[in-house]
């Protein structure tokens, strides 16, 4: 049977700077027009390294792709159309900015045959929004939800962060709430993490206190159960059967093609590739860097990535990829958490229970060399 493969489409331009903000972006749109057909030209030269594989889906990310019109990401997707069989494609998914989301534009949206949105909204509290320098206000969050569903979308993701300095307990699960009542198929719901080089780095605006993030975490996880959502990664929650499918290619190691400036590739094999970040760069046709992962790296990939999910670390899998020493060594590191509660065993599995997903990374770390 054919692997399956994804496509991601990286839209490098915002209209407003976030304050959390360390993806690859600019605020500059004068070169938008070169670079979607730059993008273009990269799908077109790349088909070849996704030979033999099954493409199932295609994802807009940024950036903002809602910055472009419905029928600029729709040639993008001609060009897929007219270079891969995507008959298969079951999830065509753009990233986008409430502001940006008029019924009409929805609609244009759904007619290029986007079936899927991830809409950025982070809070519903006008606050939490002026302090992040986001484009909308709570209004305009609901609003986009509201017209999307008009629009005929029946599989939306929305995006919240939480841990937000100057934000109660309260604050954060009324926006749990809000986005419960808004029947929303899947919430991705991020732990605000500051880098230096981010506006809120240079302003020196700090992460709530560690107590006050365990309480929302585990508000939300307790709040979203009760309606119905599965945690089924550490930072994504669905409705059954909602999961996000391009995520879910990304956690199994399937081969995918990232395209425009920033991108990151994977050949599902062990090959890694990124393009140079910049508009500029990118034009120019600055080469792409890539990497050979070694057996060890994958094996830590392999594990990090599997930790990160509520089906965990199958050791029989992971015995068939990497053999039975490397079954043995996870074992063995697993033992003591699994003793303190923050891995369970079941089966052949090993998974961290949702409270242990709070110390994730200090764990997942103790499985490196
Ligand atoms: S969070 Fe999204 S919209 Fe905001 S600056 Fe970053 S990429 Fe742009």
């Amino acid at each position: 049977m054919s692997k399956s493969s994804s496509i991601y489409f990286h839209i490098p331009f915002c209209k407003r700077l976030c304050g959390y903000c360390d993806f690859p972006k600019t605020m500059s749109l004068a070169r938008k027009n070169e670079v979607l057909d730059k993008m273009g030209q990269e799908l077109v030269g790349r088909v070849a390294e996704l030979g033999g594989t099954v493409l199932k889906t295609i994802y807009f990310g940024g950036g903002t792709p809602t910055v472009c019109t419905p029928e600029e990401l729709g040639l993008l997707l001609a060009v897929a159309r007219e270079n891969f069989d995507t008959s298969q494609v079951v999830e065509i998914t753009v990233e986008a900015n409430p502001d940006d989301l008029s019924e009409e534009y929805l609609r244009g949206l759904k007619g290029v045959g986007v079936n899927r949105l991830s809409i950025g909204i982070q809070s519903f509290r006008d606050d939490d929004l002026q302090m992040m320098n986001r484009r909308h206000d709570a209004e305009g969050a609901v609003r986009a939800v509201e017209a999307a569903r008009k629009a005929g979308f029946d599989n939306i993701s929305i995006d919240l962060i939480y841990g937000l300095p100057n934000a109660t307990l309260e604050d954060w699960k009324e926006n749990v709430r809000r986005a419960i009542s808004l029947g929303v198929e899947h919430i991705s719901a991020y732990c605000l993490t500051i880098e230096e080089n981010t506006l809120f780095g240079k302003r020196g605006v700090e992460v709530a206190d560690e107590q006050l993030v365990e309480q929302e975490y585990d508000a939300m996880c307790e709040l979203l159960r009760e309606a119905g959502y599965e945690h089924y990664e550490i930072s994504n929650f669905a409705l059954p059967g909602r999961r996000s499918r391009h995520n879910g290619a990304y956690w199994r190691g399937t081969p995918y093609l990232g395209i425009g400036p920033g991108a990151h590739s994977y050949d599902g094999t062990g090959r890694r590739s990124w393009n140079v970040s910049t508009v500029g760069a990118y034009l120019s046709g600055a080469q792409a860097e890539c990497e050979e992962l070694s057996q060890t790296e994958l094996y830590e990939e392999f594990v990090m990535v599997r930790l990160r999910t509520c089906e965990g670390v199958d050791v029989d899998a992971l015995e068939e990829k990497f053999g039975p020493r490397r079954r043995e060594q996870f074992l063995h590191r697993a033992e003591r958490f699994v003793s303190e509660g923050v891995l369970m065993r079941g089966g052949s599995s090993v998974a961290f229970s949702e409270r242990g997903w709070l110390v994730s990374d200090a764990v997942i770390g103790e499985f490196f060399e």
